[in-house]
């Protein structure tokens, strides 16, 4: 079977796992992989991991024996039931102690229920949220984990050693019990989801009512990104805008405008809604992404609905590409103050003590949504651990307060223009709203309680106080 010589055992050799045991491998772990298809043990021993400590097993009792312990054993495979499966093959061969950590993108509540089943093995259980795709895999990912707490201890050093770096510190640290882990790398997903679709909105100003170029796009880009914009997604449209075609044109006008999904920016959503968290930006990310999969709907549509009989005219284009700016901020400040708010009402509801300033660091590097900006989010956290809302910091609150003007100018101008800016506008809407004392709500409990006697509680009484009104005098 062989002697235990692996610090760390790893099952799921596609292109994650491949990339994670070396990065393990570069930081002087002695990692043993095992893959369903064994021959691509060999096959990766023989190549990738050619002149590397990585050791191979050719079945799971091997694997299992090959590891120190207590044994720590990730798998990095397709999400649903190949985690279960696995699970059940190596719970005979674990101990007391031992840790199954899950890596790939699975559903929080799978990892709540493995975690209980795990547990009640007496063996540790750990899903943990892995972000930064195959490059930050190999050069260093935000990993978000969760499980049993007990199992921190033993996975702690391994985990921040080769996760991503910022300001020196690890981009990894214990998120919580059961599924938490899981569930703060799927609001990052939502996050992400509606960070690309602001970056695309601010496109669309630019092109269609500013009328810039793709290159002057480009520039604008690069030259926010050395502002409060700062982030790993702005960095790649600049890029993006900036490439060429073989032809010479613009890349970007060669391809096709169907947006791709893959359901995490709709799990984060499903939790929103089951919350009762207004989290309203994220929502639009996705439904944005389902409206331009309505490809041949739209183009017939776009021949018989008009738009606006005058186009929309610009002042001083430079300060109108610095409104756009200032809405791109804003509602980027309104999408993680939602998130945030689902976060902590998620771990209300299960009861998890959600580290709101260390998740953020943990945001900070080697993930998609990586900005400047989340050292800001952690500070707002660190400074009042209370914080009711983002949007009440004082830092943020001054931020929108400064934007606000080019944000509204903004999103006037799309509505002028016939140009669609859901996610701006549903930040300003949200914004708006949070900020409103008194909303129509007024005249929805009244409708509520006219159709269905409902009952509404009265501004002059004590709160939970119920009313009905015989509103048509009959009956
Ligand atoms: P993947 O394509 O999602 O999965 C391939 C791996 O899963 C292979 O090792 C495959 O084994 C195994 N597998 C598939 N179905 C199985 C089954 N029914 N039973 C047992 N094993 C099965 O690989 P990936 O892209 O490297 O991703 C791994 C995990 O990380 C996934 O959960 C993914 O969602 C998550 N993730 C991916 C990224 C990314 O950028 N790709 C980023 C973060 C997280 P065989 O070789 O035998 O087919």
């Amino acid at each position: 079977m062989g002697e235990a010589v692996g610090d760390f055992g790893l099952i799921g050799l596609a292109v994650m796992g491949q990339n994670l045991v070396l990065n393990m491998n570069d930081h002087g772990f002695t990692v043993v992989v095992f893959n369903r298809t064994v021959s691509k043990v060999d096959a990766f021993l023989d190549n990738e991991a050619k002149g590397t400590q990585v050791v191979g097993a050719h079945s799971i009792a091997e694997f299992c024996a090959k590891l120190k312990r207590p044994r720590r054993c990730m798998l990095l495979v397709k999400a649903g039931s190949a985690v279960d499966d696995f699970i059940e093959l190596l719970l005979p061969h674990l101990e007391q102690g031992d840790v199954i950590i899950d890596g790939g993108n699975s559903n929080y509540n799978d990892s709540e229920r493995r975690t209980k089943y795990v547990e009640s093995k007496g063996l540790l259980f750990v899903g943990t949220g892995v972000s930064g795709g195959e490059e930050g895999a190999r050069y260093g990912p935000s990993l978000m984990p969760g499980g049993s707490a007990a199992a921190w201890p033993t996975i702690q050093s391994i985990f921040q050693s080769v996760a991503a770096k910022s300001d020196d510190e690890p981009c990894c640290d214990w998120v919580g019990d059961g599924g938490a882990g899981h569930y703060v790398k799927m609001v990052h997903n939502g996050i992400e989801y509606g960070d690309m679709q602001l970056i695309c909105e601010a496109y669309s100003l630019l092109k269609n009512v500013a009328g810039c170029s793709h290159e002057e796009i480009a520039s604008i880009f690069a030259e926010w990104n050395k502002t409060e914009l700062d982030s790993y997604l702005i960095e790649i449209t600049a890029n993006i805008l900036a490439h060429k075609d073989e032809d010479g044109s613009p890349m970007v006008d060669k391809i096709l405008d169907k947006a791709g999904q893959k359901g995490t920016g709709k799990w984060t959503v499903e939790s929103s809604l089951d919350n009762a968290v207004p989290v309203t930006l994220i929502a639009e990310a996705v439904f944005a992404r389902q409206l331009s999969a309505m490809k041949d709907e739209r183009v017939a549509a776009s021949s018989q609905l008009a738009g606006p009989k005058a186009a929309y005219k610009i002042g001083n284009k430079d300060e109108y590409i610095e409104s756009v700016r200032q809405a791109l901020y804003a509602s980027k400040i309104c999408s993680y103050a939602q998130g945030y708010m689902l976060l902590r009402e998620a771990a209300k509801e299960y009861s998890w003590k959600l580290n709101l300033p260390a998740i953020a660091l943990m945001w900070r590097g080697g993930c998609i949504i990586r900005s400047k900006f989340l050292a800001n989010i952690r500070d707002a956290f660190t400074n009042k651990p209370d914080l009711l809302n983002l949007l009440l910091d004082d830092f943020f609150k001054q931020a929108v307060d400064k934007a606000q003007s080019g944000w509204r100018e903004a999103v006037a101008s799309a509505a002028y223009s016939g140009v669609p800016v859901p996610a701006f506008s549903t930040a300003l809407s949200f914004y708006d709203g949070y900020r409103t004392a008194v909303l129509p709500a007024n005249i929805l409990q009244a409708q509520r309680d006219y159709f269905g006697a409902h009952m509404y509680e009265r501004t002059d009484k004590p709160r939970g106080e119920w009313f009905h009104t015989n509103w048509t005098g009959t009956g």
